[in-house]
């Protein structure tokens, strides 16, 4: 029935009823993706974008329109005073540092009130490694304030923040956690506490993996500044490397003093070729995400229906595109992640295995079939093998592709003999 694959007909029977499950969530998705869409348009057609923005400049990249009307655009969509974009931010995690190391300065204080943060920040703040030049290094001071089952705890949030407090800092994605993800209204709720208390406070928001799944963005309810990365949703599956920084017009730029030298900020750096595929990836990052958070619904659901513990679960409020899918034991895991990558379009021949990575403290299993290399808002799956045995997936950029690669998953566990719900019997 499914063409050019060969899926077991008791896995095809649970990918109908599990389409059938997602019909209203399907339908919310739509209808944020045609917001976010036409607000993305409007921007584009407020700004007069032309053909004349796509031509390269090179050598300092003196008065390079395309590149200084790209963040007139994203400032629009984000509505934000300013924003930075490029193409030379190489990672999420550059983006962030150049917007913690623009905005900080020796004796301040910064809180992160989402528990810790995301791996890769560690270094940077300076919770680990030594003499790297982390934030510690050059006299910042960082605390934090845990989550309390999951969700920011506002009473200890209010108590944590006094007139010494230069920063506040909010993760909205659930990164390689169970917790969940924070909402635009979340943020708000977090943003108001913290502003009473001191209204001089800059919050900054890591919005990776956030973009788009609202209406809404973080600076829309009172945060001060924000970033994320092009390879994932900001960039639509189209951009291939990059990052943003947008929010107050005075941080935006003590941020571009970083990115290049204090002086030159925002005026100079080569767009080279890449503003059109800037410009195309931020047309297309509403859809994409929209694709991806489908994938993810219906990941969900499936998954769901053979047995195994999700979450969220299908029906369940997003505020990111991540997934996560309790699969019980290593095989499985590694069954999972073969699966995947045997669908993709680009490597699907590999067979991912565990193994050291640096930087984490388990063996870990990656599925990463992409056209960008390491770009989660294609389909992805990571999991670290280690009790409680979840995958984090995450991305894709169409809908029809993310679901053949989960009923290959599927296909590969029951090949194996371990797929619950089918192997089983139930
Ligand atoms: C991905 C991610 C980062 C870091 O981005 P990289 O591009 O991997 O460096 C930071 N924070 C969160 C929440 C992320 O999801």
């Amino acid at each position: 029935m499914i063409p050019f694959f060969k899926i077991d007909e008791r896995i095809e029977k649970a990918a109908d009823s599990a389409l059938e499950k997602c019909k209203n969530e399907f339908e919310a998705i739509n209808e944020i993706t045609e917001f976010n869409q036409l607000k993305v348009q409007k921007a584009f057609i407020e700004h007069g974008i032309s053909e004349s923005h796509f031509i390269p400049s090179t050598g300092y990249g003196y008065g390079d329109r395309g590149r200084d009307t790209l963040d007139k655009v994203w400032a629009t969509v984000l509505c934000a005073e300013d924003a930075l974009v490029r193409h030379n931010f190489v990672s999420g995690t550059h983006t962030l540092t150049t917007a913690l190391f623009g905005v900080l300065r020796p004796g301040d204080n910064m809180l992160c009130v989402t528990g810790t943060p995301y791996d890769t920040i560690h270094g940077v703040i300076g919770i680990s490694g030594e003499g790297m030049g982390s934030l510690k290094d050059f006299g910042v001071n960082y605390s934090e304030v845990a989550l309390k089952d999951g969700r920011p705890d506002l009473a200890a949030i209010k108590e944590a923040v006094n007139d010494e407090t230069t920063m506040v800092y909010i993760q909205r994605s659930r990164g390689y956690e169970l917790r969940p993800s924070l909402t635009v209204e979340d943020i708000q709720e977090i943003v108001s506490a913290v502003k009473t208390k001191n209204e001089k406070v800059i919050v900054m928001v890591d919005n990776c993996y956030g973009e788009f799944v609202e209406k809404r963005e973080p600076l829309e309810v009172g945060a001060d500044l924000i970033a994320g990365s092009m390879i994932k949703n900001a960039g639509g599956g189209i951009a291939r490397t990059g990052g943003y920084i947008a929010g107050r017009a005075d941080l935006v730029e003590k941020c571009s003093y970083r990115l290049t030298t204090p002086g030159l900020g925002k005026e100079v750096g080569a767009s080279l070729g890449m503003n059109r595929e800037m410009y195309m990836g931020l047309f297309y990052a509403p859809h994409t995400v929209g694709e991806a958070l489908k994938s993810a619904v219906f990941i969900a659901a499936l998954f769901e229906g053979f047995g195994y513990n999700v979450t969220p679960k299908y029906n369940e409020k997003r505020a990111d595109i991540v997934q996560c899918l309790g699969l019980e034991n290593e095989k499985s895991l590694v069954a999972f992640c073969q699966g995947i990558q045997s669908g993709s379009p680009i490597d699907s021949y590999l067979l991912p295995e565990p193994w050291d990575m640096p930087g984490y403290d388990s063996k870990v299993v990656m599925a990463a079939g992409a056209f960008t290399l390491g770009s989660s808002i294609e389909l992805s799956a990571d999991a670290p093998i280690r009790d409680p045995y979840y995958a984090w997936i995450q991305g894709g950029l169409n809908f029809h592709s993310a679901k053949i690669c989960a009923l290959l998953a599927a296909q590969h566990m029951l090949d194996e003999g371990i797929l619950k719900g089918v192997n089983d019997g139930i």
